[in-house]
């Protein structure tokens, strides 16, 4: 039952083979087998996800229940969960219990997923690795020496580890493709706007993206399904009629069902940069993806290169004004000791936030500030827009664009704690697509010379989910590379 998909799960309990209680119980015996080790979750809800199984089996047995109802997952730390501690990796937020859900939370309680706990990620979502998290870093469960990626690091683990058959996460640079390539399940990021970021705590805003994680397209496509619609309190919610993206992969079996499918692959990205291994598995995929009838075409992302300059400006400045609000005043941590108000918010926020938080706030506060927000903040935006126009262009001569989630395999636990210029750079392929709002896809393509995973990545034009995860769906079903699983959850 473990490794069983979502359309598994959902026979086996509307059929009544197992009730949503025991497949809860089942999870959060694992949780806590498996959890010391890899460090994926920051809070296990027994009891409320008890509760909520009960009431999904409720639903069950009345005949109310939708394709979700009874699924545990788990949710990234990053969503307000009412009652329950939200901590977004913080020590700022070690004492938060929401008042309040997420919009995305309250999606997915409706369609009767019981919510497992809340998973592990770095601070307020900034990281590669999953060590900058307060409540110490995860590992990754195909060798636990090695990190998960970030910053939706214990999402991913959880779910590679069989934790949660499948969890959200968020991407504001990579931080559902990367981590789901590092652990070696599928991951999408959808076009921004799609989710809501209601309650989701901010980062960047303009980047900040929900998105899905299972061990298939076909299972991102159920909870992607369930995570997106317009919501009034979020400002960019796009106001737009919600899809059934598992509905669109029911396409008729044929010998090439990519027939006609034409995949961009960017001259910049297979250039060097691109570790042999990962290289060795993203043209072997793209081999198959030929063999299921699409073609490949070349394509060119000329200012791709400047997406990590452009990022580490806007991010940050957005993440400086985003975090001015933990001041210790309302909620979150304050100082024990302090003198006048100034001195409590400095105190507490000294002691609230984490060296690379701290980091990117001064960072931030820099290039808006008068004399430099010319020189780097809107040269930055600037080069967004650019880099924006590149892929439209690219998306006139094909469907999806196709390369590799990451230059190379998860690297060991600790190897760039101390670089994080190195850290930053391993964003390459990712931070592009946020700049621009495309969705973006990563979905495991074989494994490199160490025996991790490796991710392929599909990027689409806006509103191309369907077309993203069909095409994953359609590779997933003639290879097993997403089947594979590490020791814990053979
Ligand atoms: N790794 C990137 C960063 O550190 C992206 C993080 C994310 O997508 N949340 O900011």
């Amino acid at each position: 039952m473990i490794n069983a998909s979502l359309p598994e799960l959902r026979r086996a309990l509307d059929a009544r083979q197992i009730s949503s209680v025991e497949l809860a119980s089942l999870f959060l015996d694992r949780i806590d087998a498996l959890n010391p080790a890899l460090n994926a979750f920051i809070t296990v809800d027994r009891d409320g996800a008890l509760a909520a199984a009960r009431a999904a089996d409720e639903r069950i047995a009345a005949g109310t229940a939708g394709a979700l109802t009874g699924i545990p997952l788990a949710h990234k730390d990053v969503f307000c969960t009412e009652g329950v501690l939200t901590t977004c990796g913080s020590k700022m937020l070690s004492n938060f219990v929401s008042p309040y859900d997420a919009h995305v939370v309250s999606l997915l309680k409706a369609a009767g997923v019981v919510s497992l706990g809340k998973a592990n990620m770095d601070e307020f979502a900034m990281g590669s690795s999953n060590e900058s998290s307060y409540y110490g870093a995860v590992k990754n469960p195909w060798n636990t020496a090695r990190v998960p990626g970030g910053s939706s690091g214990g999402s991913a683990a959880a779910v590679a580890a069989r934790l949660a058959p499948i969890a959200t996460g968020t991407d504001t640079g990579g931080s559902v493709r990367q981590p789901a390539a590092f652990c070696g399940i599928t991951g999408i990021k959808p076009t921004y706007g799609l989710v809501s970021r209601y309650g989701m705590i901010a980062y960047a805003s303009s980047l900040d993206q929900g998105g899905a994680f299972g061990a298939s397209a076909e299972d991102c496509a159920l909870l992607l399904s369930a995570m997106t619609g317009f919501d009034e309190r979020d400002s960019t919610s796009l106001e737009r009629p919600t899809e059934d993206y598992a509905a669109a992969l029911a396409a008729p079996a044929s010998a090439k069902p990519l027939e006609g499918l034409r995949i961009g692959l960017p001259r910049e990205f297979f250039a060097e940069g691109m570790a042999d291994d990962v290289r060795a598995a993203v043209e072997a995929a793209l081999d198959q993806y030929r063999a299921l009838g699409a073609t490949t075409v070349e394509v060119s992302l000329p200012n791709a290169k400047l997406a990590i300059p452009a990022y580490y400006v806007i991010a940050p400045a957005e993440c400086s004004s985003n975090l001015s609000r933990f001041d210790g005043v309302r909620y979150g941590h304050r100082a024990a000791d302090y003198g006048d108000l100034a001195d409590m918010y400095s105190k507490s926020r000294a002691e609230g936030f984490g060296a690379e938080v701290k980091r990117r706030i001064l960072v931030g506060t820099y290039v808006l500030s008068h004399g430099y927000y010319d020189a780097y903040y809107l040269q930055a935006q600037r080069l967004r827009r650019l880099i924006a126009q590149d892929f439209q262009a690219a998306l006139q001569q094909c469907d999806v664009i196709a390369g590799p989630t990451t230059p190379t395999t998860a690297w060991a636990l600790g190897q760039m704690a101390d670089d994080p210029v190195q850290m930053y750079l391993s964003d390459i392929y990712t931070i592009a697509v946020n700049l621009a709002g495309l969705p973006g896809l990563s979905h495991p393509a074989g494994f490199g010379t160490d025996g991790l995973p490796v991710g392929l990545q599909l990027i689409g034009d806006y509103f191309a989910e369907a077309r993203l995860l069909n095409a994953a769906h359609r590779f997933q079903q003639v290879t097993d590379w997403h089947a594979r699983r590490p020791a814990t959850a053979a």
